[in-house]
């Protein structure tokens, strides 16, 4: 191992969280990992005696962030890595969904994130230093019927990630988005919000969508173990990519989605720059 970090790593309790913590604390990196309850508090820190330390917070908590973040540079030190991970899946047809359902999806997976960052911003400033990774989803590249909440979200921390980045870039400090596709984690078990079905009109659509993801759980292509370790090769780089894709659906669908707008933009350029002058 390069050097030994402290990694602040949002919702440690299952998933990549997780595995992100188990491979960092065996590479002899602290971790910070907040969980949503005591007893995930404590089975976090029982990983690793003073090496894992665990908080309690929900990321929709903005008043507590600084608070904790605060306690946590002074009593375990300051942050090197900030990974906003903690996020979840709201699935449900648009028309169907209440917009409080998608107010919560952007509270957690986008203005969560968002408070964290600005709360470990002042010190990496001052140290001329740290890195930020944003969990985000090859949802925040492609698309599908029956999750537009979650892609915007997830198309909105891509694109705060990579303005930031040259934000923050002349301070010394790196943002990565890291795009993972389906991994084995409780995001489509567990931890999704479904909106119950009310137009029948999308019965045809947006069935077979539900189904296929409900039976598909737990058995994703993506192993988040492997997951861990493509993010700690990234956070030990020189120079971190601005994003990172994880898995082989992701690039095979995110190079489709790019081949598709741009054979788009090529189809429409003529009106494009019609505009012009
Ligand atoms: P997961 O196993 O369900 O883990 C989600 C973690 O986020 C849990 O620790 C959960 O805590 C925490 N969390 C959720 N809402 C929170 C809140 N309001 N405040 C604090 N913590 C909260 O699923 P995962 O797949 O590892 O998810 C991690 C990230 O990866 C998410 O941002 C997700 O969108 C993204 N992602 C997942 C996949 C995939 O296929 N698995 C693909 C692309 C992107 P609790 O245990 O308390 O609920």
């Amino acid at each position: 191992m390069a050097s030994s970090k402290i990694l602040l790593i949002t919702g440690v309790s299952s998933g990549f969280g997780r595995a992100l913590a188990q491979e960092a604390l065996a590479a002899g990196h602290k971790v910070v990992g907040t969980v949503r309850s005591a007893q995930a508090k404590l089975d976090f820190e029982y990983l690793s005696a003073g090496a894992a330390f665990g908080r309690v917070l929900d990321v929709t908590d903005c008043d507590a962030i600084n608070g904790i973040v605060a306690e946590i540079e002074a009593t375990v030190g300051p942050v090197d890595v900030l990974v906003n991970n903690a996020g979840y899946g709201h699935e449900g047809v648009m028309e169907e969904s209440p917009l409080s359902e998608m107010r919560r999806q952007f509270e957690v997976n986008v203005f969560g994130a968002v408070a964290m960052i600005k709360a470990v911003l002042p010190s990496m400033r001052e140290r001329r230093r740290g890195h930020i990774l944003n969990i985000t989803s090859m949802g925040g590249y492609i698309t599908m019927p029956g999750i537009t909440y979650y892609c915007g979200s997830k198309f909105a921390l891509e694109g705060i990630s990579e303005a930031l980045g040259k934000e923050v870039k002349p301070f010394g400090i790196s943002v990565t988005a890291v795009a993972p596709g389906s991994f084995r984690t409780d995001w489509a078990g567990r931890s999704m919000t479904r909106t119950p079905r009310s137009i029948a009109d999308y019965d045809r659509v947006f069935d077979p969508i539900r189904k296929a993801r409900e039976e598909k759980s737990g058995k994703q292509l993506g192993d988040p173990q492997k997951a861990a370790r493509a993010m700690l090769a990234a956070i030990a780089a020189d120079c971190p990519p601005t994003h990172l894709l994880l898995g082989s659906d992701a690039l095979g669908l995110v190079r489709d989605k790019l081949f598709a707008l741009e054979s788009e933009i090529r189809e429409w350029e003529a009106v494009t720059v019609s505009t012009d002058g």
